[in-house]
């Protein structure tokens, strides 16, 4: 089933939606507890969500979308204080709007020093900007032909650190696996772990190995995954950057443990798997390997 045939996705009815009067009807935002908006972009195959976490000094925006449109305009509509930015990781479809800030805080990794001195050029979108992986056309002012993420200056923040927000404090946790430089926020106080690209409940991509993307590795990812298991305690919910905005706690231990089995060769055999056509630069094949309500898609070759 295409991408466009799935839209809108039910799950978008259990939140409440905010009606905004914005000129771009291109972001849909909804109001989640513990004073947070998704502002997500359900109208392009990426189905990309960002975060707006309110604090008493000032909201912080967790990634700033495709920049297909502008988000600081819808940002600044929902919170009129003092708005800060912070990336889960440098992928193309989490930065585009990080050139509007005068900084974006970001994880110390060459990742994003990578990307940060080159933006994501036109040529990395390929078939992402074709028609086909948009719903009701293209938004008003893109120009599928020219666009492109200029480059932005970066803050690196490190782990362990805690970005203050006045009466709430978000924790950062280093999570490569995905990419090097991934990492999530945890807010304690409220028990919300915003995963990123680390976890969300479809295809978890841990194949990557170019310059523009990183190098995914399997081994760290079990790792982080662990390392966020750990403290399962302290997490009520997981407010994730692609489809469905919430994941219950518990799905990281399935996630680790899914890692596992790939990771180990004797319980891969057991597992379902569908090789598809894709192959990277070196030629190595991509694979994916199917579990409840998420996929894992690795190299072949672990
Ligand atoms: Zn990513």
């Amino acid at each position: 089933m295409s991408f466009q045939e799935k839209y809108p996705r039910p799950y978008y009815s259990k939140y409440q939606q905010v009606e905004m009067d914005c000129g771009s009807d291109w972001f849909r935002v909804y109001r989640l507890p513990g004073n947070v908006f998704a502002i997500t972009e359900p109208k392009h195959c990426q189905e990309v969500n960002s975060y707006l976490i309110i604090g008493s000094q000032r909201a912080l925006l967790w990634d700033t979308g495709e920049g297909f449109s502008d988000i600081t305009e819808i940002a600044q509509k929902l919170y009129s204080g003092e708005l800060i930015a912070a990336n889960s990781h440098s992928h193309f479809d989490h930065i585009g709007c990080n050139y509007r800030f005068d900084y974006v805080l970001a994880y110390d990794d060459l990742q994003a020093r990578y990307t940060a001195e080159r933006g994501a050029p036109h040529g990395l979108f390929a078939d992402q900007l074709s028609p086909e992986m948009f719903i009701g056309g293209y938004p008003e002012g893109l120009d599928p032909e020219a666009f492109f993420v200029p480059p932005y200056r970066i803050r690196t923040v490190h782990n362990g650190e805690q970005i203050d927000l006045g009466d709430r404090l978000l924790e950062v946790i280093h999570t490569p696996g995905h990419s090097p430089d991934s990492m999530m926020l945890l807010d304690q106080s409220n028990g919300i772990l915003f995963t990123g690209d680390t976890f969300y409940q479809a295809a978890l991509y841990a194949h990557f190995d170019c310059p523009e993307f990183g190098r995914s590795d399997l081994n760290d990812y079990l790792k982080s995954m662990e390392r966020i298991q750990s403290r399962s305690q302290e997490i009520k919910a997981l407010y994730c950057s692609h489809n469905e905005l919430i994941a219950a706690p518990g799905k990281i231990g399935e996630a680790a443990a899914a890692i596992r089995s790939i990771l180990s060769e004797k319980a891969r055999d057991g597992l379902a798997v569908d090789i598809q056509h894709v192959y990277l630069e070196d030629g190595t094949a991509i694979v994916e390997y199917p579990f409840h309500e998420f996929s894992i898609v690795c190299r072949d070759t672990l």
